[in-house]
């Protein structure tokens, strides 16, 4: 339990190791508590809640749940899995919902303290220090992290945009700094970035928009290189999914090859999505739909003739095969009769024997010393 809550991770797992908080939370926690106490002594206790606090990067839940009833919530995060976890823990606890923000455009006009778990994507967590000092200046923010992630850059970010800014004590290989958020930032940056991948096989110059916190958002990914490299133009396909689209780049080339094709996107991040919906409105393609989903969960009825999948190969901080292990369990369920899942990987991961395991097939369309190409075909027969 965290403080008086129990709490899961979402998506759940078995391993006991994995807890939903850590040392960080539980110090950001006592932190912000301590910051309530003076500045809204009454608020502990008190069925309308005071002080507005804007809870970020909470990933399952438990500052918000530990704040609940304390403080007017408002939680913004990038990951819909954080979200999901956030809404299940608060429900577990009968705690009330708290507002939910995806993306600087839904965050609220003032807030009273801002609370922040830094991600591991520093360019991310410089978009978000620049917002909040530009919507927030001179407001008080609370950086809770574990010692370890405090890297010179993470110092070099904190000092361009925070004032005052002090390094708290570590305690339990955690610390929380302290500080407020300068007012010098007077213009949001632009938004998206882009770069452009040269014509390959038949597809023209492509630009591709990025958000800093898209998969590979700097340049193309090597793996998804070697599958458009290897990309099978000659399926029978109309309805498309590429689980994991990232910024959007699978589907783009298959819009090319398929251009009479429906192409679904899938991805739990909500800059993915943001950034795959512009990477089509860039190149002028208009047969792409892109959703924020824990793999298929946002999806329709519908099946698909072709699933593209370049896995995901860590969940926050942690590196898992998990999510890839699901992501083929979920499309096998997904496909058409004699549908193809295509997925490009580390050849180290072994996955041709997951797929095997699971789809009865698989087949190796390339693969070079790094990376492979896999092919598996869902046959009702062989199930
Ligand atoms: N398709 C893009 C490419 O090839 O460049 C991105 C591939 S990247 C290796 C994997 C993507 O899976 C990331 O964009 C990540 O956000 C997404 N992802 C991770 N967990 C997910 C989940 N549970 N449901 C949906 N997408 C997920």
């Amino acid at each position: 339990a965290f403080g008086d809550n129990q709490l899961e991770r979402y998506p759940t797992t078995h391993d006991p190791s994995l807890l939903p908080w850590d040392h960080a939370d539980h110090l950001l926690l006592q932190r912000t508590q301590q910051w309530l106490t003076t500045f809204s002594p009454q608020s502990i206790n008190e069925t309308e809640p005071q002080k507005h606090i804007l809870v970020i990067n909470d990933h399952f839940g438990a500052l918000s749940c530990a704040l609940a009833l304390a403080a007017r919530l408002t939680h913004w995060n990038d990951s819909y899995l954080s979200h999901k976890a956030t809404e299940y823990n608060l429900k577990r606890n009968q705690l009330p919902a708290i507002s939910g923000a995806s993306s600087h455009h839904s965050l609220p006009a003032q807030v009273d303290l801002i609370i922040i778990r830094p991600t591991k994507n520093l360019s991310f967590y410089r978009q978000q220090l620049t917002l909040l000092a530009y919507l927030y200046p001179a407001t008080p923010i609370l950086i809770g992290i574990m010692q370890k992630f405090i890297t010179t850059n993470l110092r070099t970010i904190n000092e361009n945009f925070v004032d005052n800014l002090n390094p708290g004590r570590a305690e339990k290989k955690a610390r929380v700094l302290q500080g407020e958020m300068v007012s010098s930032v007077k213009q949001l940056p632009e938004e998206f970035s882009s770069f452009v991948i040269p014509p390959m096989r038949d597809v023209p110059s492509l630009i591709i928009a990025n958000l800093p916190n898209v998969f590979s958002h700097q340049s193309l990914d090597i793996g998804a290189r070697f599958l458009i490299e290897h990309f099978p133009r000659d399926l029978n396909v109309t309805a498309i999914a590429d689980l994991g689209c990232g910024n959007g780049v699978l589907s783009i080339v298959a819009s090319f090859y398929y251009p009479n094709s429906r192409i679904f996107g899938f991805d739990e991040s909500y800059s993915a999505v943001r950034a795959a919906e512009e990477t089509f409105r860039l190149n002028d393609r208009s047969n792409g739909q892109f959703i924020t989903s824990n793999i298929f969960s946002e999806a329709s009825e519908q099946k698909f003739d072709l699933i593209l999948c370049n896995p995901p190969f860590h969940q926050q901080r942690r590196t898992t095969t998990d999510t890839a292990h699901f992501m083929f369990k979920q499309s096998l369920q997904k496909l058409q009769p004699n549908g193809a899942m295509i997925v490009v990987a580390n050849r180290h991961l072994d996955y041709h024997k997951v797929l095997r395991k699971l789809f009865g097939n698989v087949t190796f369309i390339a693969s070079n010393n790094k990376f492979v190409v896999l092919q598996s075909t869902f046959n009702p027969s062989e199930e």
